[in-house]
């Protein structure tokens, strides 16, 4: 494992941060076991640095961090945990979320603490007149938090103007090769550093959509490259060959791929890749400029839907309609949307319009719009009664099974 400072912290941390936001879920609830194997995995193997919040598994991630931590392992690893922005609405807010943050994490005090998804310096303005100034001063004072930091999904010039508003220790930026340009972007991992702030990497794989099932095209790219690396890595490598990134956070949850994560980390000098390897990223990077339609990174930030849409899996499929240009995509569209498999139809055209999604899309995605796009394309004109005729299938079917096991 190979670990760099973070900023002026002075800390050393190891260049792979385990992300906390996608535990193994088995029946809705953390798979506590495999969990922790994978968490003391990542620990055996020097990855010092974990990133959680107060909304991830809906409070149960901070949690069961706690839980593994408190087994002694606490003082070798650093917490990162996060103020939601977006919730709290006062002052005392701020002390309640905290207070509630140290009894979950079994800790008295948090490495690492971020303002969760700013997105301008509006958003930054809001919290100040909420007190943050204050808060975050007191919280230092009283050793509840060592270093402050604060993720950010907004653009480049809100990003510098945050960063000179504060005397902030870290921030946590969306950075990628198809990023480079976008949100805070090469300029604003650059400026952040040059003004001594750690940079944490959030989203170096996109989501996933830069790995597993991937375009012809690139592979075609990939597989001609002189040297032969899996697709995850080629983006690992690259957010890395950059010296401005402290580290960079994956949310693991196989042993496989913590294990590979693990052995890429150990290589990732910063400046190490020559500039033909760095012309195959740029290649492969068109190919996906060309077919990406929605900048969906899958987050589920915008879940749930009051109408039952769901937005990541439907924006999800029709990205796939155009990386792949298989007809199949659409077939896979109503068995994935239709409520066959789920019991409940989640298609695009359920959507009211009501623009709650829109207002806390990091990707500042025009939802309602691409799922306009979404049912116009994907959607059979039968679709919606179709979907009724199972639903009344289904229902039909339960009442029978009930009337005959009342008789039995
Ligand atoms: S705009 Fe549509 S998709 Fe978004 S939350 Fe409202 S109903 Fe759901
Ligand atoms: S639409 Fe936006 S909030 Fe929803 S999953 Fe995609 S990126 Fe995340």
């Amino acid at each position: 494992m190979l670990y760099r400072e973070m900023g002026k912290t002075g800390d050393k941390v190891s260049i792979l941060g385990f992300g906390c936001m996608r535990f193994q879920e088995i029946n809705g609830r953390i798979d506590g076991q495999q969990t922790e194997r994978q968490l003391l995995q990542a620990i055996d193997s020097g990855v010092n640095y974990f990133d959680t919040a107060y909304v991830y598994h809906g409070g149960k991630s901070e949690s069961f961090l706690g839980e593994v931590f408190s087994k002694g392992i606490r003082n070798s690893v650093k917490i990162a945990t996060k103020l939601p922005t977006y919730l709290v609405q006062s002052r005392r807010g701020m002390d309640e979320v905290l207070e509630t943050q140290l009894k979950r994490l079994k800790t008295d005090r948090i490495d690492y603490y971020l303002l969760h998804m700013l997105t301008d310096f509006a958003s930054w303005e809001k919290m100040k007149r909420l007190g943050i100034l204050d808060f975050l001063q007191k919280a230092k004072l009283d050793g509840k938090i060592i270093y402050t930091g604060f993720s950010f999904h907004g653009d480049r010039e809100n990003f510098k103007l945050i960063v000179d508003d504060y005397d902030w220790d870290m921030c946590q930026i969306q950075y990628n090769y198809l990023d480079e340009y976008y949100q805070a972007g090469t300029e604003g991992l650059k400026y952040a550093a040059s003004k001594g702030l750690g940079v944490v990497v959030m989203e170096p794989l996109r989501g996933g959509r830069l790995v597993g099932r991937i375009p012809m095209e690139v592979e075609k790219i990939w597989s001609r490259a002189e040297i032969q690396r899996t697709p995850a890595e080629w983006a690992l490598r690259w957010v890395w060959d950059h010296p401005e990134v402290t580290m960079l956070l994956s949310g693991m949850n196989e042993e496989a791929h913590i294990s590979e994560n693990i052995r890429i980390a150990g290589e990732a000098y910063p400046n190490s890749l020559p500039k033909e390897e760095l012309a195959v990223v740029n290649r492969v990077k068109e190919v996906y400029q060309n077919l990406l339609k929605v900048g969906c990174t899958g987050c589920r930030y915008c879940m749930p839907c009051p109408s039952g849409v769901d937005i990541p899996n439907c924006l999800g499929i029709y990205n796939d309609k155009h990386l792949f240009q298989t007809k199949r995509t659409k077939i896979h569209y109503f068995l994935m949307t239709s409520g066959l498999v789920g019991g409940v139809p989640t298609y695009a055209s359920r959507c009211i319009g009501c623009g709650k999604c829109e207002k806390v899309c990091p990707q500042h995605i025009e939802i309602r719009r691409h799922l306009k796009d979404v049912a116009r394309t994907m959607e059979y004109p039968a679709m919606k009664q179709l979907t009724g005729l199972i639903h009344w299938g289904i229902k039909g079917y339960d009442l029978v099974k009930k009337r005959k096991n009342s008789f039995d």
